[in-house]
């Protein structure tokens, strides 16, 4: 297992909540029933920005507040700019809508066949659970459905999708997510992984969750051992920044790896969050030593209000050629754009190919060198402009 007292500056310990008992504190009930869901709990903890005290009003009509203490002691409540700050606390500039965002960025609406299961991909379909997080990121894709606060009123229909997955022989892979799966009851969760083990043709179940992130205490032995029996369950986590790697998130994914859980990482590129190579190499670095291999960085969905969070595109594209080649290669993930409106995932890489032409590829590596690499074979050239 890796070294305990290096990671001894990733503690986070009760902080705020020094005087709990620490047996509450380690109860993933405890965390969830002592959660900060309105302004009045927050201002006694913090002095907020007249934009946070602002947002935190416009809140109740567009993304519930809500933050476990666990994670709410990652926040430097003396700095209004801190990266896990802005990840929670609600903003006043989540009330402007600029053009082309929208409340179902990616067009999920439209590839629902029954109420919870989207269904875009040939082989496999998102399976929404619930409605409800731990807590709530600011830039939710989902704003429309998760909290309740827009009174959409959704209702996951747990037999009815499982249902459609049993009739649709096609689907072999079933990613469970909401909401975050791992607030249903470890029953829930058992019988869902079990149904879900019945189906002949489902090869790979697999869920997102940030509960680990949120909630560490809720990764229990008990949970370790459902996934255990059902598995190989594949589970995706959501970290943004380094900070959020702390020792009780190391102990809950090295319980999950331990119960066979491959993990991996969701991050969303976020404009002064994790905009930086220096950041995200530290946050993978970080990863890497607990277990979780990146897996995607998505550039921030067109959500309603989520302007503030949105960072250019071409950061996205510096931050892995930041990475490529100057470290190690299971730590880099798939920069992504989920298509407006339904395209789907979309890869969205550095230029390594300066040109091909006479069966010659010109090739450019980490360093900016350019390498030759003949192919035998005239290639479509994927940048003729430079072929002057
Ligand atoms: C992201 C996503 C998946 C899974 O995509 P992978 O690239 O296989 O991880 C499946 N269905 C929907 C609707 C998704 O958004």
């Amino acid at each position: 297992m890796f070294p305990i007292d290096q990671r001894k500056n990733w503690y986070s310990g009760q902080g705020l909540w020094g005087n709990v008992p620490e047996k509450d504190w380690n109860d993933w009930t405890w965390q969830l029933r002592n959660r900060i869901t309105t302004l009045a709990q927050l201002e006694q903890l913090m002095t907020l920005t007249p934009d946070e005290k602002q947002g935190c009003l416009f809140a109740a009509n567009k993304l519930s507040l809500a933050i476990t203490p666990y994670f709410f002691n990652l926040i430097d409540t003396k700095n209004p700019e801190c990266p896990i700050r802005k990840q929670v606390i609600p903003n006043i500039k989540e009330s402007f809508i600029a053009a082309g965002e929208s409340s179902d960025p990616v067009g999920e609406e439209g590839t629902m066949p029954v109420p919870g299961i989207v269904h875009r991909y040939p082989d496999r379909v998102l399976f929404l659970v619930t409605d409800r997080c731990a807590s709530y990121c600011r830039y939710c894709t989902r704003s429309r459905l998760v909290s309740n606060a827009q009174a959409y009123d959704f209702h996951p229909e747990l037999e009815q999708g499982l249902k459609y997955i049993e009739s649709h022989p096609e689907i072999r892979d079933v990613l469970i997510s909401g909401g975050d799966p791992l607030l249903l009851s470890d029953a829930k969760i058992d019988s869902l992984l079990g149904r879900l083990r019945a189906i002949p043709h489902v090869e790979f179940i697999r869920m997102g969750s940030r509960i680990p992130v949120f909630l560490p205490q809720r990764i229990t032995p008990e949970l370790a051992e459902i996934f255990r029996k059902h598995g190989p369950i594949w589970l995706s986590i959501h970290t943004n920044h380094p900070k959020e790697v702390t020792q009780e998130l190391a102990v809950a994914c090295e319980r999950l790896s331990l119960a066979g859980v491959p993990l991996g990482n969701q991050s969303v590129l976020l404009n002064g969050i994790n905009d930086s190579v220096e950041v995200m190499k530290s946050l993978v670095h970080r990863l890497l030593m607990i277990r979780v291999r990146p897996y995607y960085l998505y550039a921030c969905d067109l959500i309603e209000g989520s302007t503030h969070f949105r960072a250019p595109i071409q950061k996205g594209i510096d931050i892995i050629r930041g990475l490529r080649g100057h470290t190690t290669g299971y730590s880099i993930p798939q920069l992504v754009v989920d298509g407006p409106g339904g395209g789907g995932k979309i890869p969205i890489n550095p230029e390594y190919v300066q040109a091909v032409h006479d069966g010659i590829l010109e090739l450019r590596n980490f360093e900016d060198r350019t390498y030759i690499y003949p192919t035998g074979s005239k290639l479509p050239d994927p940048n003729p402009k430079l072929l002057d």
